[in-house]
């Protein structure tokens, strides 16, 4: 068993539409730990510093305006194997290849808008971490 923690995010659409309570249950009800939440308003240097990695790309900009557009939602998750566990749970990023059962499966259909975030390597789910929470809040 490798118990890990991973940084997760409802985007603003999420947010705007009500599915916070329907997302976080399916993580409590796969038996996921959360350690720690909080609603905030991302500052732009805050989000570019998340997507640092698509930075330059076509979509970079559309893609800061929108999760600064209203309030996220920010988790850390405790759990075995709990990056790429997630990551199945959020599906592809685009929501049209996003099977059924998975969260963009069940409430995206656009590609920019796809209602939720998650880390894809222990890695970047330390750095993601560490932009919203402070130790002490884990
Ligand atoms: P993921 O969120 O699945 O890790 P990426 O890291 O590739 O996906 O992209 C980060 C976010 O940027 C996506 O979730 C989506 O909101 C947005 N995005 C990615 N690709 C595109 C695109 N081709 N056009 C518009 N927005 C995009
Ligand atoms: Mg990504």
């Amino acid at each position: 068993m490798v118990v890990q923690r991973t940084f997760v995010m409802i985007k603003p659409d999420g947010v705007k539409r009500g599915l916070i309570g329907e997302i976080i249950s399916r993580f409590e009800k796969r038996g996921l730990k959360i350690v720690s939440l909080k609603m905030v308003k991302m500052s732009r240097n805050t989000a570019e510093k998340l997507y640092e990695e698509h930075k330059g790309k076509s979509f970079f900009d559309e893609l800061v305006n929108y999760v600064t557009s209203g309030p996220v939602v920010c988790m850390v998750i405790e759990g075995d194997d709990v990056v790429q566990v997630i990551r199945r749970m959020i599906g592809n990023t685009d929501p049209k290849e996003a099977p059924p059962g998975t969260i963009r499966g069940d409430y995206a259909l656009s590609k920019s808008e796809n209602v939720i975030h998650a880390s894809d390597s222990i890695e970047k789910a330390q750095l993601e971490m560490s932009l919203f929470f402070d130790k002490s809040d884990l």
